[in-house]
């Protein structure tokens, strides 16, 4: 009696695990058996190479592929002509997939190991964006299938974000409250290594600094000029003595967009966008303040008017440990990507073509590591996204270790198998983790509570101007 209670038991326990991985599995066969279309949808995108807000193409490949797949598709949104939601499903739990799409200016690049653009001048995806886009809506679409077939309940839904690397679309997209419903929201982003990201972010803010002062002739008559170049000489000279008297932490960069046209006159004009980053959103404000305040030393000091525009600003990623576990377990049922020799070797040239030392691939899954406090590195619109539903994140191979990132090595790889591999797994990846989400309540009510908990006492506020997004701007 015992015995065959025991044996009950067993099987009754192997019957929900086999339930629980049956899913699972359907995720990762659908992943590998649609893996040629989903390539080419990447590598279509990847051709494309659109910039900032002049995603038109490739943000209709994925908004018409998940149309296609069933999806209840809305476009333009948030006044973004190229932002999208493609939801499926009905009730709780509601859980948002995000997807990327945009290029970088200036880095058209083949898919080979040597520098060569693919368009002279024209832009690449140096962020891997063509995958991220391309493998969260295969996730999305294969816990749809799910759906239909019984074997999940909920919602699932896929965002196609613009302008990441400019301007930052997701912010428009939280101000008009698109994530509202959302239980846990699901992200990913291309690297150079595979871990369930609990690492935070840089915050920052971007605006743009104009002086406006009086053209003359530049030695015939100087007297009557008043200088905006002398204004943005002084200004920058304001900000690199202030760096000396910033914490370690925060990074100001500036790039200068218009110091006068020719040498012969005394400019009337000049403008630069400036960036100041730190590890928190509450340390970037006081910076911001400041370095807003020289401007009107600057002005002051050469004669001249000056304006400041808010441009757009980002939050740090919140992170969520609870849910950096649950993808950790999925990326461990996954395994290491394995690479060919032959992209072993395109690796090493990338590495040799790069300076760096020639190791190739990083296969392996990183265990969960500590969330560092200042994680430094680059900044994310995620983190407003973060800042508004809990968000599990990871990383995947797309590249060799150390490549250089934004750059025409980046591009390469993401145009071809070692890009494909990682975007294929990301999908994998990302799907399992939702459909952990979509079977157990209580798994979503505990990266509930630790999301309420790191939030805190802080109020989200978005740290754009009044009105729509800048779209003009890029075009
Ligand atoms: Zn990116």
């Amino acid at each position: 009696m015992k015995k065959v209670l025991f044996l009950f038991f067993i099987s009754a326990t192997m019957a929900s695990a086999q339930q629980m991985d049956r899913n699972k599995r359907q995720v990762v066969s659908f992943i590998e058996d649609n893996q040629k279309e989903l390539i080419a949808i990447s590598d279509e995108i990847w051709s494309l190479a659109e910039t900032a807000f002049n995603e038109q193409g490739s943000s209709k490949i994925l908004a018409d592929y998940a149309e296609k797949n069933g999806f209840k598709v809305e476009r333009g949104l948030a006044g973004m002509p190229t932002a999208f939601t493609a939801t499926f499903g009905s009730g709780k739990p509601v859980i948002g997939i995000l997807g990327e799409f945009d290029a970088l200016p200036g880095i058209s690049q083949k898919a080979q190991p040597t520098k060569e653009a693919l368009v002279e001048g024209a832009a690449g995806h140096g962020c891997g964006h063509n995958l991220f886009g391309t493998a969260s809506l295969a996730a999305a679409i294969a816990v749809k299938n799910l759906m239909e077939e019984g074997k999940l309940n909920g919602t699932v839904r896929f965002y196609g974000t613009p302008a990441e690397e400019k301007f930052f679309g997701k912010i428009w997209m939280v101000r008009d409250g698109l994530w509202d419903d959302v239980d846990v929201n699901l992200s990913w982003h291309p690297g150079a290594n595979t871990e369930a990201d609990v690492q935070s972010t840089l915050a920052l803010v971007d605006f743009k600094v104009e002086f406006f002062g009086q053209a003359a002739h530049a030695s015939h008559d100087p007297w009557n000029g008043r200088s905006a170049s002398d204004a943005l000489e002084l200004y920058t000279t304001g900000i690199n003595y202030y760096r000396e008297h910033i914490k370690p932490t925060v990074r100001v960069h500036y790039h200068i967009q218009d110091g006068g046209q020719v040498v012969n006159v005394v400019p009337d004009y000049a403008k630069l966008w400036v960036r100041v980053r730190d590890s928190k959103r509450s340390g970037v404000m006081p910076v911001y303040k400041r370095i807003k305040e020289m401007a009107e030393g600057a002005a002051i000091m050469a004669n001249v008017d000056y304006k400041i525009s808010l441009i757009s600003g980002i939050y740090e990623v919140l992170v969520n440990r609870k849910g950096g576990e649950v993808m950790q377990n999925n990326l461990e049922l996954l395994g290491e990507i394995s690479y060919t020799e032959e992209e072993e070797a395109f690796g090493k040239k990338i590495q040799l073509a790069t300076e760096k030392p020639q190791v190739g691939m990083d296969s392996k899954v990183l265990p969960l590591r500590e969330t560092k406090e200042n994680p430094g590195g680059g900044s994310t619109d995620v983190g407003d996204v973060s800042w508004n539903v809990a968000n599990i994140n990871l990383r995947v191979t797309t590249a060799p270790i150390d490549t250089p990132w934004h750059s025409w090595a980046v591009v390469a790889c993401g145009g071809m198998s070692i890009g494909h591999k990682g975007m294929l797994y990301a999908a994998k990846a990302l799907g399992m983790t939702a459909v952990d989400l979509f079977q157990s309540e209580s798994l979503v009510a505990a990266i509930k509570q630790e999301f309420i908990e790191r939030k805190g006492e802080e109020v989200y506020t978005p740290n754009i101007p009044d009105g729509p997004p800048p779209i003009e701007s890029n075009k």
